[in-house]
């Protein structure tokens, strides 16, 4: 491994031996007879080819963590500080290493790769600040003599299982809080995305200096893992980000067992952009765009409808087709691309089904262009309904309706109207009627006059209704990861009636 050694322009050398695996602080190969080959979705050329982890690896890893945890939650809140701070360093060390994975490997944009650099780095300043945050708490007692006190503490060893789409950062908003927290992890990354949301980040971590056993990244397939990492007896805590029927099902396993586990379930979305009469037409065509086809829409917040009020919807379909029509689309490589590629084929089936879905439901397709290999050009539909497909279900690809509502009501009704709650956004320039119509919305997060794509390290990140169950980031995450415990001292002896 070439962790230590720098090239000859002073940079670190890149990491290699991706075909391996990190459990028990080891780089070893997977020893299942499957194999997870690891493809670029814009060239189709093989990055890696992963030999699976079997069961007994997968209990190695939990074994390791169980191990190596009991130790790192004596350490010191400056000890584990100075930890994620060198991650940090680590990661400004190698950014264009990791963006150029991010782009090679989960189809990227360059512009989408900078900015989920961005917010994984940002998780793990934040993360730097937990260990001196955690506090206890003294209560009253209503009983002569006790005192009350409320400990915090680690959970112990946390299961995380993330997504191919945000690999880096979904992955990294929930480690490196635990991590920081005093937690071990075992990390089962997305198999589309085993180096940019598992093996990047183990090989950056071990070269922050983690200790052995604290991370241990585990590639293997859903038939012979997947339920074991939820069900294995040792973690107490299930962190999964992911797909609503998957999540639904990690729910039941974590609690069908022998053992009641702790979830998060970070699920699916359906945002709704409404646009009222009184909006800034211009910006909010511009950030429907990019709300919408930022890493080609495959994001859980990515704008999924747009409601626009009758008065002004012809005006913004006008000027939103305009603006869509000179997205660049393609390498996603280049500076300027703006629509790169779907990330595998299963979902570049469903998106051309959807788009025949839609046609046939009655919707007018106003843009669309011809489908290269994996690359899928926006394609607009107007004249939608609440009732199609297109409105009802998450999209996850460049494809989008426009819904004319007839006025505010109509448009908080079919914003609503939504099995998901999960991130939303209202465009008025009326700051009243704004907040209004946010505070009626039934979502975890609601953005005036900005896009439903946000993420800030310092504030709740999460979902209602079928989009989960937890908050990510700031204090929400530090409660998530930590446990209560009551602890009383009777001081003098009590009077009991019997
Ligand atoms: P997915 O549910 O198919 O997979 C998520 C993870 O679960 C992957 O690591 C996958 O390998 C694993 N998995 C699949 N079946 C499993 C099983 N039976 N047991 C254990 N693990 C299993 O989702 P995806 O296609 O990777 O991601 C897209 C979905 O994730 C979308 O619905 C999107 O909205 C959602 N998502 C939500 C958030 C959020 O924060 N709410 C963020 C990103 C993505």
């Amino acid at each position: 491994m070439s962790i230590d050694t720098n090239n000859q322009a002073g940079h670190p050398a890149a990491y290699d031996g991706f075909h391996l695996q990190y459990i028990a602080g080891e780089w070893q190969s997977g020893q299942d007879d499957s194999v997870n080959t690891n493809t670029n979705p814009y060239s189709g050329d093989t990055l890696v080819e992963i030999q699976q982890a079997t069961d007994s690896q997968l209990d190695e890893a939990y074994q390791a963590a169980k191990q190596a945890q009991k130790q790192w939650a004596k350490t010191t809140p400056a000890e584990r500080a100075r930890l994620m701070h060198h991650v940090v360093s680590v990661l400004d060390q190698r950014q264009d290493e990791i963006v150029d994975w991010l782009i090679k490997e989960s189809g990227s944009t360059r512009i989408k790769a900078m900015v989920e650099f961005g917010s994984a780095r940002a998780i793990t300043l934040e993360a730097a600040t937990f260990p001196n945050r955690v506090h206890g708490e003294i209560r009253p007692s209503n009983t002569p003599g006790k005192e009350n006190f409320v400990y915090r503490e680690p959970v112990g060893v946390v299961a995380v299982i993330s997504p191919w789409n945000f690999p880096l950062h979904l992955t990294q908003r929930s480690i490196a809080p635990a991590l920081a927290l005093g937690n071990a992890v075992v990390l089962k990354p997305a198999s589309d995305t085993p180096i940019t949301g598992g093996l990047l980040l183990a090989k950056i971590f071990e070269e922050a200096g983690l200790p052995k056993g604290l991370l241990n990244v585990v590639v293997g397939a859903g038939s012979e893992i997947g339920d074991a990492i939820v069900t294995h007896d040792i973690p107490s805590f299930v962190s999964f980000t992911g797909s609503t029927s998957v999540g639904k099902h990690i729910g039941e396993l974590a609690n069908g067992g022998d053992y009641l586990k702790q979830v998060a379930l970070e699920l699916g979305g359906n945002s709704p952009f409404v646009v009222l009469k009184d909006a800034d037409i211009e910006q909010a065509v511009k950030a429907a765009a990019f709300g919408k086809f930022l890493h080609q829409g495959q994001i859980c917040i990515a704008i999924n409808r747009i409601i626009v009020e009758d008065e002004i919807y012809d005006d913004f379909v006008e000027r939103f087709l305009a603006h869509v029509k000179t997205l660049n689309v393609g390498d996603p490589s280049k500076q300027n691309t703006a629509v790169g590629p779907i990330i595998n084929k299963k979902q570049l089936k469903s998106l051309k089904e959807k788009i025949a879905k839609a046609q046939k439901e009655g919707a007018k397709m106003i843009l669309s262009g011809e489908i290269k290999d994996q690359v899928v050009p926006p394609h607009i539909f107007i004249e939608v309904t609440r009732e199609m497909d297109l409105s009802r279900h998450e999209v996850f690809g460049p494809l989008v309706g426009i819904i004319r509502a007839k006025d505010e009501e109509d448009a908080l009704s079919i914003a609503n109207d939504s099995m998901y709650g999960l991130s939303s956004a209202v465009f008025t320039t009326d700051m009243q009627k704004g907040l209004r119509f946010a505070r009626g919305i039934r979502a975890g997060m609601t953005h005036i006059n900005d896009i439903s794509v946000n993420d800030e390290s310092n504030v709740p990140f999460g979902g209602e209704k079928n989009s989960g169950i937890g908050r990510f980031n700031g204090e929400w995450i530090l409660e998530e990861f930590t446990r209560t415990h009551w602890i009383s001292i009777q001081n003098e002896p009590r009077q009991y009636p019997f």
